[in-house]
């Protein structure tokens, strides 16, 4: 799991209320252009855009930059 320091307080919130397994999905489930395949990202920040929550971070396998929408439900 991702450091909470790096969440703004609304990210947080929004991160806290989806379950455990969907989390660990999202995290091991994010596309690396480079990579050019899902990969599991290295989160350094977490904040909320236009109401969904924007994880940007590196890529595991490459370090290259990499970013996962979780839209709103
Ligand atoms: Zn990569």
């Amino acid at each position: 799991m991702p450091d909470k320091k790096i969440f703004t307080p609304q990210a947080r919130k929004m991160w806290d209320q989806i379950q455990g397994d969907s989390r660990l999905k999202i995290l091991n489930n994010v596309l690396c252009m480079h990579c050019r395949k899902a990969v599991t990202i290295n989160i350094n920040s977490a904040r909320i855009v236009a109401g969904d929550l924007l994880l940007q971070g590196t890529c595991a396998i490459c370090r290259s930059k990499v970013a996962r929408l979780v839209e709103k439900e």
